[in-house]
């Protein structure tokens, strides 16, 4: 039986980076990983959409708000200091009608009271000086907004954690946690550890993980897929940067937008189904267990109630390639169906409470040696090496000192 003073579950980018804070803060304590997939950032973190968010949408003084600045700023420095390709490029966020054009109101005052600086209102001429090929009734540009590949990120910081003496242990599905007075009991398909401390960074499995140690959880995740497609090389010439809807202030996510990669490559998307797995990469993959979960969680009957129209639409864009395009079409009108290749799909963990709130915040949830991450949805790619200081420092303060 192997012991640790910290263990973190979840290879993804918030334990990855949790991981690291808490051996740069006490390079002292042994730390490990486990890791039920054969490498890192296999989930969420492996299939986003690689923005690096400025922090325009959040709302001030929330976690969100606090920690994707301070990661923003995190992230850059990180990225320069390991030699990661990414770039300030800047976006556009698009209202294609007046009542849009007022909501940009609010999305310019969220990003200055989150202390953007540099926010511009456009026209629809300087929207094209920005995008030519974009066409809007009003516009912003966020020139802080910029790209990364998260994947790589990853990597160099897996390097780190093990540089530190930390380890990383794939292939170690977490099946038990057991919180006792002394140390916490961590039971993998393959072995047995214990901990003075575990955090969890499960992403779609982080509420199974946080009901090992909290019986009445008041949350479940509810995976939402979202599907890409990709413009095809003849076709990248009509998006040069971000180009993004004005977001559905009702909804939890951005909308349909166009995302250039550090590739080079230009995706489009995602929408937000559903997925009937949470691993569900697929329209065809089905986890009846995790389903039926889904489908009897409370909260689930109250959101559907909620977003029954919204969903619709967003079952309508992911089964018709021509509604999918006339999506994006209210952005870039000479987009056609012919532009766009099939790209693989990501799945989000969203958190949602009983009474049918899809949580918007970053929430994190506490009993004993145990701290889980339950919601940890966008931006927390950009904000996760602030979510990982916040925790250390946290977790540090309660049990190592
Ligand atoms: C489609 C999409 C687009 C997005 N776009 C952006 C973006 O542009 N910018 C941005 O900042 N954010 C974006 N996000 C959000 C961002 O990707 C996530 O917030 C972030 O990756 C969450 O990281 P994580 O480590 O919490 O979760 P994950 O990356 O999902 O990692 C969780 C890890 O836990 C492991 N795990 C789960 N259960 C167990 C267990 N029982 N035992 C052991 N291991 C376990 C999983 O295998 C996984 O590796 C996007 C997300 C999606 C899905």
């Amino acid at each position: 039986m192997a012991h640790f003073d910290v263990i973190v579950v979840g290879g993804g980018i918030v334990g990855l980076a949790t991981a690291l804070n808490i051996l740069e803060q006490r390079p002292d304590l042994s730390l490990a990983i486990l890791e039920k997939e054969s490498s890192v950032a296999q989930h969420q973190t492996g299939h986003n959409s690689g923005v690096i968010h400025s922090g325009l949408y959040y709302k001030p003084g929330s976690l969100k708000a606090l920690l994707c600045v301070d990661g923003y700023r995190r992230l850059l420095t990180f990225c320069q200091q390991n030699n990661i390709a990414h770039e300030i490029c800047g976006k556009v966020v698009i209202a294609t009608t007046p009542d849009q054009a007022t909501q940009l109101d609010d999305l310019e005052f969220r990003g200055l009271a989150n202390g953007l600086k540099g926010i511009q209102r456009l026209t629809p001429g300087e929207i094209q000086e920005h995008e030519p090929y974009c066409a809007g009734v009003a516009g912003l540009f966020v020139p802080q907004t910029g790209i990364v590949d998260y994947t790589t990120v990853c990597y160099a910081l897996q390097s780190l954690v093990t540089s530190l003496g930390g380890q990383v242990l794939f292939e170690q599905p977490v099946n038990s946690i057991a919180d006792e007075a002394s140390q916490v009991t961590v039971i993998s398909h393959l072995d047995v550890f214990t901990a003075a401390c575990v955090v969890t960074c499960g992403g779609l499995y982080s509420d199974q993980l946080a009901r090992h140690t909290i019986n009445d959880l008041d949350l479940r995740i509810l995976p939402f897929r979202g599907e890409y497609f990709v413009l095809r090389k003849s076709a990248e010439s009509l998006v040069r940067n971000l180009i993004y809807p004005v977001p559905n202030p009702f909804f939890p996510f951005l909308g349909v937008h166009f995302t250039r990669m550090i590739d080079g490559s230009i995706e489009c998307g995602p929408n937000a189904v559903l997925a009937f797995a949470r691993e569900g990469y697929s329209k065809t993959t089905v986890q009846p267990r995790e389903l039926i979960e889904t489908l009897t969680w409370p909260g689930f009957r109250r959101v559907a109630m909620k977003y029954w129209r919204t969903g619709l639409g967003e079952y309508r864009r992911s089964f018709s390639k021509q509604a999918f395009v006339r999506a994006l079409q209210s952005l870039v009108p000479s987009i056609t169906t012919d532009d766009l290749l099939p790209a693989p799909a990501g799945v989000r963990a969203q958190a949602c409470d009983r009474k049918g709130n899809l949580l918007d915040d970053f929430a994190l949830r506490e009993s004993g040696r145990v701290l889980h991450v339950c919601n940890a949805p966008s931006p927390a790619a950009t904000a996760s090496l602030a979510i990982g200081d916040y925790i250390a420092t946290r977790v540090i303060a309660r049990l190592f000192q």
